[in-house]
């Protein structure tokens, strides 16, 4: 009878856990991963195909892909050339899951190097993460109307943060002397930065990094550390580092940090989220290219403003002081 009862109550549990199992969202890359469980919170599980640290414009997906794709109700794709790969990987899943692009609404940048091809690294203008915001809640609302107020109003909140990362990138970048604005990378990925917060950009691949760099972009880029006297360059997190660091060897220059671009960092690292990659990426920019301490720089500039206002407040009561002795005397 107990063993009855038990059994009962088992099936019980398994029907309700059912009925509110969460919705499956698949991402192509970690940084999409991350803005949707920003949005979709405990309603949904968020994953991504291309692993932490790992190359999206030359992944080659695993069997595993396949199953996680054809179980997947949501499939979250940047587009603008950015996952070739996943066109062929939706198709041979057989998955029923809306595919949505993120992308949406943006400006794409067009290739100069490659015809008929868009920069795919929208993301690193903020406001466009805005608009990926608004794609993945609308997005998760479509197969979920039960909960669309909810992924909304997150969505909302979220990108309020995104436009205060937004805010701090341009006026940090702003710090940065306009003819020491330059930004030299391993692969083309901060096109849409620069053209949001105004700094010039130089790389030594293409907006992908398929192929390989050829000696004529080594020698463009070392062209310009020298008559720029450009004081760092960059390397990435999903890149390997040898040719920039054979160009900082040559050309005498520092490396500036590690930026992240088509990946987030580990949990432990200054870019676990998209927020804090915007954030971690302009900090080590402007540190290296100003030779400055931000943080340091931001304190100490606020503070002698202030002590500045209490100087000239002090000044003021004392003259007032003085001229209402001067009238009373006077009197
Ligand atoms: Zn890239």
């Amino acid at each position: 009878m107990i063993k009855h009862i038990l059994t009962s109550i088992l099936c019980l549990a398994t029907l309700i856990g059912f009925s509110q199992e969460k919705i499956k969202v698949v991402s192509s890359a970690s940084i999409f991963q991350d803005m949707a469980k920003n949005i979709g919170g405990d309603k949904i599980t968020s994953m991504s195909i291309v692993p932490i640290g790992r190359d999206p414009h030359t992944y080659t997906p695993k069997p595993s892909d396949v199953e996680l794709v054809s179980s997947a109700d949501l499939i979250l794709i940047n587009g603008l050339t950015f996952e070739g790969w996943i066109t062929e990987l939706i198709e041979n899943s057989g998955t029923k899951a809306k595919i949505i692009l993120i992308s949406e609404g943006v400006e794409p940048i067009i290739s100069q190097k490659y015809h008929n091809a868009s920069d795919p690294h929208a993301w690193m203008d903020a406001i466009n993460g805005v608009k990926y915001v608004y794609n993945i809640s609308a997005g998760l609302a479509s197969i979920d109307p039960d909960n669309a107020l909810f992924y909304a109003d997150n969505g909302v909140k979220y990108n309020a943060e995104i436009k205060n990362a937004h805010n701090y990138i341009k006026n940090q970048i702003a710090t940065i002397p306009i003819e020491q604005r330059i930004l030299i990378t391993s692969h083309d990925a901060f096109q849409y930065y620069g053209r949001a917060y105004d700094i010039t950009l130089n790389a030594i691949m293409g907006i992908s990094t398929e192929s390989e760099a050829q000696s004529k972009d080594v020698q463009r880029v070392i062209n310009v550390i020298k008559e720029k006297k450009v004081p760092a360059v960059f390397i990435e997190s999903t890149i390997n580092p040898q040719m920039l660091q054979q160009i900082a060897n040559d050309t005498g220059v520092k490396i500036g940090g590690e930026l992240y671009a088509d990946s987030l960092g580990d949990e432990d690292s200054e870019a676990s989220t998209y927020l804090k990659l915007l954030t971690h990426n302009t900090d080590v920019i402007v540190n290296a290219l100003t030779g400055t301490s931000i943080k340091r720089t931001k304190i100490d500039s606020d503070d002698t403003s202030n002590n500045l206002w209490i100087y000239v407040g002090l000044g003021a009561m004392m003259l007032l002081s003085l001229l209402f002795l001067v009238v009373k005397i006077n009197n």
